[in-house]
């Protein structure tokens, strides 16, 4: 696996990034299976981060029973560096001054600009647009809206331009997050960093090289990658995304299962291991469930991406 990405010297460091607004559930056990089998198949070191900056979901309680989680499946994270966290606990929330400091950086390369537009005018702007996600059409770009004023949000002009990248497991991507989703909003009309914005500045603080994440989220790569280069630091981050977690028909899972909270079966005395397995079942990596321990996934990642990728020529 470590020629996935790369054989020198550099730490690789890569993160799980729940966000406490709920209960984890099975899609996110998935999803920690491939960041620790990639991060243990390629020493690599993976740091928990609470992605709590939306502060009006976050719950603590949900976060405690987050952290009991992953101990209770065996997933040890590795956040033991004094740069990276405060008592082992990294949160979005202890990071406001970042947030400032990479937002103060953009407004000063002249193209941050106030937007006051509400998300139904944005929609009725775009009515003929038959687009997967909402695009923002610049209408408050040349408005000269104050940046300070009140209820307004932040948007950072993105270029035309189309943009590659390599996944380490789908190949060579193109995006051009201009049609995507128009000029990036860093914060809303509410004061709150967005999901783009937040994640990129988390990345770069923390020396992320390697972000192994669900492709749900591969279309918002391209202008991440965009924005953590325009903030100094797209220096060889390797995005790996991995397949979402399917019931048995092929059909994404149902709510029902997505909704059963792990924290019940914990509560409940049911084996992790089990647990484990069923995950991995369902997001294709076992044919089969069985009991499945931690230990076992570096070499479960290593076989199932190998052998993939000798076959679409990828990893
Ligand atoms: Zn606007």
């Amino acid at each position: 696996m470590n020629a996935l990405i790369g054989n020198g010297p550099k730490t690789i460091i890569t993160r799980f990034a729940p966000s406490p607004t709920g209960y984890l559930h099975l899609g996110h056990v998935a999803s920690a299976i491939f960041v620790w089998g990639v991060a243990r198949a390629a020493s690599a070191r993976v740091l928990l981060r609470m992605e709590d900056h939306d502060l009006g979901r976050c719950r603590r309680d949900y976060e405690e029973a987050i952290f009991a989680d992953l101990a209770w499946l065996g997933f040890a994270h590795d956040n033991t560096d004094f740069r990276f966290a405060v008592n082992s606990t990294y949160r979005q929330s202890d990071a406001g001054a970042h947030f400032e400091s990479a937002l103060s950086e953009l407004i000063a390369s002249g193209q941050v600009y106030a937007c006051n537009c509400s998300r139904q005018e944005i929609l009725l702007r775009n009515r003929s647009a038959n687009a997967e996600e909402l695009r923002y059409d610049g209408y408050c770009r040349t408005r000269g809206i104050p940046l300070d004023a009140p209820d307004v949000g932040l948007r950072l002009q993105i270029p035309t331009t189309e943009l590659r990248f390599d996944d380490l497991r789908l190949g060579m991507q193109t995006q051009t997050p201009a049609l995507q989703c128009g000029d990036l909003l860093l914060k809303d009309r509410h004061g709150q960093y967005t999901y783009n914005f937040a994640v990129v500045v988390d990345d770069l603080r923390q020396g992320i090289n390697l972000v192994i994440r669900g492709e749900d989220v591969l279309h918002a790569t391209g202008r991440q990658l965009w924005l953590a280069d325009k903030l100094g630091g797209s220096d060889a981050i390797s995005y790996f995304h991995h397949p979402l977690i399917m019931g048995s028909n092929g059909q994404k899972l149902s709510k029902r299962l997505l909704a059963s909270a792990i924290a019940s079966r914990r509560l409940a005395g049911e084996d992790p291991r089990v647990l484990l397995g069923e995950a991995a079942q369902a997001v294709g990596l076992l044919a089969a469930a069985r009991p499945l321990t931690v230990l076992e996934l570096p070499q479960l990642l290593s076989t199932h991406f190998l052998k993939r990728g000798r076959s679409n020529g990828g990893i």
